[in-house]
């Protein structure tokens, strides 16, 4: 079988660095704010172009504690309004209603999957403090648009680069491209840990500051408590992790370019929209979603010939039982989108040969 993503195989390719490096932190003696997790926030800020990164426990945290943050240092208080894509995964909306602060849902571009700037504007009220974007699916949103808004509303823009480590947008990478971004480690993302992890990425010094007292129960000195803060750290361990696979990342991206070039040059059933890409280096290729009205067919008959598929996602927030206040609201596009999508194996460990058998039968249904 082509499984939709094998993880074994992918780290396989690094084992013996990883091995050894695992090695190193069980006989330092040393597992939590060491020196490989000081020394992972600097390799992955350079690697950014950000100024601080601050390593915590998951994406999710991340992305709560830069919106934590702007609530300490008063930017964003209790119901406030935070403009985010209706189509995202549900943990960019969960960081916000997590803090109090309220989610508005906007519609995606129905070809690129990511926010639709246009539809923006119109959400805009005295409330709202910030755009949450996502780059959904490991493309870039449209941040020159987006944080053109913002500067008209003086808004905050946080990114959610759970998906997109490295995507690169008019030469500025992900982590960059607004106040303040949240990264996530998980094990399958495209740059993962083995296990949870995450990272804030920003330039804003005092911001920095704050989040990391925050991941740290609040404090910045042992025993000395400035914010009622929460216990959000990255493990040395996982740090060592990612230390090293963060060395490969870039190949990483262009091993899922070449199987995502592939798929788009020679997948011509025309039951099947392909993913639209701005520009190669805007997409790092986390997901290949397809869409197709005959989705379940497709996915039995891709199973039914040895092809593992997956749907990133099959129940959009606004129909979540978490979100049951939300029920009666409709997003078209969204729905669309989540009765359509269905995403193709793609990964560093995936063949050519794999993605030509694919390809064929795709085009034979
Ligand atoms: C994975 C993911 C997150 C959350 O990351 P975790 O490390 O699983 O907490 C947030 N946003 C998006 C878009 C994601 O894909």
């Amino acid at each position: 079988m082509i499984p939709f993503l094998d993880l074994k195989a992918i780290n396989a390719q690094y084992a013996d660095e990883l091995k050894e490096a695992c090695a190193k932190v069980i006989d330092s003696g040393w597992y939590i704010q060491g020196e490989e997790c000081d020394a992972f926030e600097d390799e992955f800020a350079k690697y950014c172009g950000a100024k601080h990164a601050i390593g915590v426990a998951n994406g999710l945290d991340a992305l709560i504690l830069i919106f934590r943050a702007y609530k300490e240092l008063g930017v964003m208080a209790d119901g406030d309004e935070v403009i985010v894509p209706a189509n995202t995964y549900i943990a960019s909306i969960l960081a916000i209603s997590e803090n109090g602060l309220v989610p508005i849902l906007v519609e995606p571009n129905i070809e690129t999957y990511n926010l639709d700037y246009t539809k923006i504007e119109e959400k805009i009220t005295s409330k709202t403090k910030a755009i949450l974007a996502v780059h959904l699916y490991g493309q870039a949103a449209e941040m020159g648009r987006i944080n053109a808004i913002a500067k008209k509303y003086d808004l905050k823009v946080i990114e959610d680069s759970a998906q997109a480590h490295g995507a690169i947008y008019n030469g500025v990478k992900t982590g960059c491209l607004g106040d303040a971004s949240g990264f996530s480690f998980y094990p399958g993302k495209n740059l993962g840990a083995l296990g949870d992890g995450g990272a804030v990425t920003t330039n804003d010094n005092e911001l920095a500051d704050v989040i990391r007292a925050l991941g740290n129960y609040g404090s910045k000195i042992k025993y000395e408590n400035i914010y009622k803060g929460t216990n959000s750290r990255l493990d040395e361990i996982q740090a060592a992790m990612l230390r090293v696979k963060l060395r490969y990342l870039d190949n990483e991206i262009e091993r899922r370019r070449e199987v995502a070039n592939y798929y788009l040059d020679n997948i011509i059933n025309e039951n099947i929209i392909l993913p639209k890409v701005m520009q190669q280096e805007n997409h790092v290729w986390h997901l290949f979603v397809i869409r197709t009205e005959k989705r379940t067919q497709l996915q039995k008959y891709l199973m039914d010939n040895g092809i593992q598929t997956l749907i990133h996602y099959p129940i959009p927030p606004h129909k979540q039982t978490a979100y049951k206040e939300w029920t009666e609201k409709e997003f078209e596009i969204t729905e669309s989108i989540h009765n359509t999508v269905l995403s193709l194996p793609i990964s560093s460990t995936t063949s050519i040969g794999d993605v030509k058998y694919i390809v064929d039968k795709i085009n034979k249904h």
